[in-house]
């Protein structure tokens, strides 16, 4: 038998948390599926310094334990599940959590759709495990790895997907990005301002990133640029010590302090592929996108007074959306928690104005 809910969060991070928490306080009793490995990319980094409120910092998966216990405190339910497949055609939306034999609640979250649709189509010939009238995704995004010796082992030890975050642990230190995109660009700069050095590693002979970051990279005076470049391992004993890069077929061993990889992101929203609309990096696309389709969605979604309803509601009314899985641009724990808190705000308005 199905449990219905008013409201349920997929997700958990700073916007599922947030949104649990606004939601709970609305007396809405919000069922929050948070995945077996609760509380998102925050989990894996050491001293968050940068989460207003915490003038000492404060460490990653610390900050997610107060903001899941501040949300079970207003009545928010919390269960460790990955949920493995929805179904948004009509309402009460369905939801699943059921692993079929075989496979793995992780695999829901790293695969691409292609990968899981056969497994969708079996889970949903069955009875959901929740119904819902309302529900936000807030699934976040995970970092691409380069799957090389170390770098899980020496995450957060030297390694680190975010230099925004983590940038100012490598004053005078020697440091490395890998990548060629916006992303390698913005981490590269953010590292000049405190490393001894930081030299980009590239797989190519370009970057793909937008002329104007090219630039200020280019021409920093702390920044070196490898050229066909790929990093094959990363060494070290309790912190990173060195890396192996390999260039046109040569390797070659360096010192290293940092490693901050660079090469995307994935948003983990492959369970809602066909279901509601995704751009065409995978990010769910909402009202408030900063995406083309986000722009068309919000001209859409105009009231008579010029003013934009529902800013986190999805292709599919009654869903919402926030945090990383709709984010490809700000992806900071501070600007999900804000968007959390919006789509609570939505989700609340547009369930009482359903009532009649
Ligand atoms: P991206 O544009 O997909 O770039 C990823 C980079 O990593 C590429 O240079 C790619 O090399 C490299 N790469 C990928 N897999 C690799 C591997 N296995 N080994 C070595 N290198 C690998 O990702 P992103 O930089 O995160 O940007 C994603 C989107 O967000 C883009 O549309 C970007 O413009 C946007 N973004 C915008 C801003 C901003 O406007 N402030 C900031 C960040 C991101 P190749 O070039 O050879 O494929």
């Amino acid at each position: 038998m199905s449990s219905h809910h008013k409201l349920l969060i997929i997700g958990s991070g700073p916007s599922g948390y947030t949104a649990a928490l606004y939601a709970a306080r609305a007396q809405f009793a919000p069922l929050v599926l948070t995945g077996e490995k609760h509380g998102g990319q925050l989990m894996w980094t050491t001293e968050v310094e940068n989460f207003p409120g915490f003038p000492e910092g404060i460490m990653g998966p610390q900050l997610m334990l107060q903001m899941r216990q501040q949300a079970e405190r207003f009545g928010a339910q919390l269960v460790d599940k990955y949920v493995t497949a929805v179904d948004f055609s009509q309402r009460p939306f369905k939801i699943w959590t059921q692993v079929p034999p075989g496979a793995t609640g992780e695999q829901f979250e790293k695969s691409s759709p292609e990968e899981l649709d056969p497994l969708l189509s079996q889970i949903r010939a069955g009875e959901p495990d929740y119904t819902a009238d309302a529900v936000i995704l807030s699934t976040g995004a995970v970092a691409r790895m380069m799957k090389i010796p170390g770098e899980h082992e020496f995450l957060g030890r030297g390694v680190s997907t975010c230099a925004v975050c983590d940038a100012a642990f490598y004053r005078d230190r020697v440091t490395f990005v890998v990548g060629g995109g916006d992303s390698a660009m913005e981490d590269t700069l953010a590292l000049t301002k405190f490393a001894k050095s930081v030299t980009v590693l590239h797989r190519r002979d370009s970057f793909r990133a937008s002329k104007i970051m090219q630039e200020r990279v280019l021409n920093h005076p702390k920044v070196k640029v490898l050229w066909n470049t790929a990093i094959k391992e990363i060494k070290g004993d309790k912190m990173v010590g060195s890396i192996v890069i390999e260039t046109d077929g040569k390797q070659q061993e360096l010192p290293a302090d940092g490693v901050f990889l660079a090469i995307g992101h994935n948003p983990v929203s492959a369970l809602f592929a066909g279901q509601i609309q995704l751009d065409a990096h995978g990010y769910i696309v909402t009202r408030q996108s900063a995406s083309k389709p986000g722009v068309e969605a919000a001209q859409a979604a105009l009231d008579d007074k010029g003013l934009l309803l529902f800013p986190t509601m999805t292709s599919v009314e009654g869903v919402f959306a926030a945090g990383d899985v709709v984010d490809i641009r700000y992806r900071q724990a501070i600007t999900s928690a804000g968007q959390g808190c919006s789509a609570a705000l939505d989700a609340e308005r547009w369930l009482e104005s359903q009532v009649v």
